[in-house]
């Protein structure tokens, strides 16, 4: 089946390869043959495509062009920035699971009923941990939406002399973010619409930072390994693209989309949940229940109607396990147990919502309220 007979609302999962990057890819695929460390030309031709891509995203970002770490990926960046800090860490219960799953020895920082990290909690642990300490929190969670009041947490820590540094893979380029209030940040640029197996550390010269892969002395001996080339050209083109004026716009757009999406369901059904409803979300993401039929029941559903949909975090995909991020919110198990993450595109127009709206009131009537229970076989 082509993959645009589908109706994509797993845009956080990954989004689609932007036409530009197709493009630039496909040209580059048969210009690259050199290795980047390499001193003659073929080498040296691959660095120049690599530097050309760091100096345009240092320009997009208003950052310094050493400030930026190729990776290969979101969860390398993660994995790098907490494995390599020595000193007490705070991060927050809704994390990504690959900074959870990274240390031992982190402290948890809990979140409210929408989500929110409670900021009195971290302001205490870092009067606990006055100095040399990090704090690790994302812009906007993945699977809810719910945007962190980071130039909150950033004052907070610039107050005790503790490091920020944040995972802003899904708030990039659909958020207005001031790197200015972050010490260190990680991004992948498939969620760009860049390739996928490409990423980035940004830090301020001073941030603490320990290489995870040693060995090679690739970006200056802070991540070793041969450079990714094409991705990281595509990763230039996919942020360029993102930080167009007009894409921010467009983002205010879907966000109306998603809005009369939450409308429309929620009168049609009034049991229905919104996660994080009562604070700022991204624009295009709703994390929201279908009272009775589980969620990787309504995954299955969705799908059979050609509408791609996610019953949490895609890292988790193939596992069902439980959100750790609603279950952080202090969600009830069958709230939980029934509720899906619709993630729109940039691309989502009127009819696909229309479309959406219908096939999910076709899948919750056609599940048998009197009988069926989620706890049923
Ligand atoms: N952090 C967040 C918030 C994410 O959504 C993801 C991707 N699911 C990652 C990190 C991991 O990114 P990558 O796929 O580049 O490893």
């Amino acid at each position: 089946m082509h993959a645009t007979s589908i109706l994509n609302f797993d845009y956080n999962a990954t989004a689609p390869l932007l036409d530009s990057v197709r493009d630039n890819a496909l040209m580059m695929l048969n210009q690259l043959n050199g290795n980047p460390s390499s001193i003659h030309l073929l080498g040296r031709n691959a660095r120049a495509v690599m530097e050309s891509a760091r100096e345009r995203m240092a320009a997009v970002l208003l950052v310094k062009e050493k400030q930026i770490i190729f990776t290969s990926g979101a969860t390398e960046a993660n994995a790098t920035v907490l494995k390599g800090f020595k000193g007490p860490i705070l991060v927050s219960a809704i994390e990504h699971t690959s900074i959870l799953a990274m240390r031992d020895d982190i402290t948890l920082a809990p979140v409210d009923e929408n989500g929110v990290v409670i900021l009195d909690f971290i302001d205490k642990w870092l009067a606990k941990h006055p100095g040399h300490a990090l704090v690790s929190i994302m812009a906007a969670n993945n699977e809810t939406g719910v945007i962190q009041p980071t130039k909150d947490i950033y004052n907070l820590c610039k107050k005790s002399g503790a490091f920020f540094h944040s995972d802003i893979v899904q708030a990039i380029g659909r958020i207005p973010l001031d790197l200015n209030n972050f010490d260190c940040v990680s991004i992948s640029a498939h969620k760009l619409g860049g390739l996928q197996g490409v990423g980035c550390i940004i830090m301020r010269e001073e941030f603490p930072f320990n290489a995870l892969l040693k060995g090679g002395g690739q970006e200056r001996s802070y991540r070793a390994g041969t450079e990714n080339i094409l991705g990281i050209q595509s990763f230039a083109v996919a942020l360029e693209h993102s930080f167009e004026s007009s894409q921010f716009n467009n983002w205010f757009k879907i966000e109306q989309l998603r809005l009369i999406m939450e409308n429309e369901l929620s009168t049609y059904c009034p049991n229905l949940h919104i996660m994080g409803k009562n604070t700022i979300r991204l624009p295009n993401t709703t994390c929201i229940t279908m009272p009775g039929l589980k969620a990787e029941t309504q995954v299955i559903r969705f799908d059979l109607e050609s509408i791609a949909v996610s019953s949490g975090s895609a890292c988790s995909s193939g596992k069902v396990k439980k959100s750790h991020v609603l279950e952080a919110m202090g969600t009830s198990k069958d709230v939980m147990d029934t509720a899906i993450r619709v993630s729109l595109s940039q691309n989502t127009t009127d009819q696909d919502i229309k479309t959406f709206i219908n096939t999910w009131k076709k899948i919750y009537n056609s599940v048998n309220h009197a009988t069926e229970t989620i706890n049923a076989a």
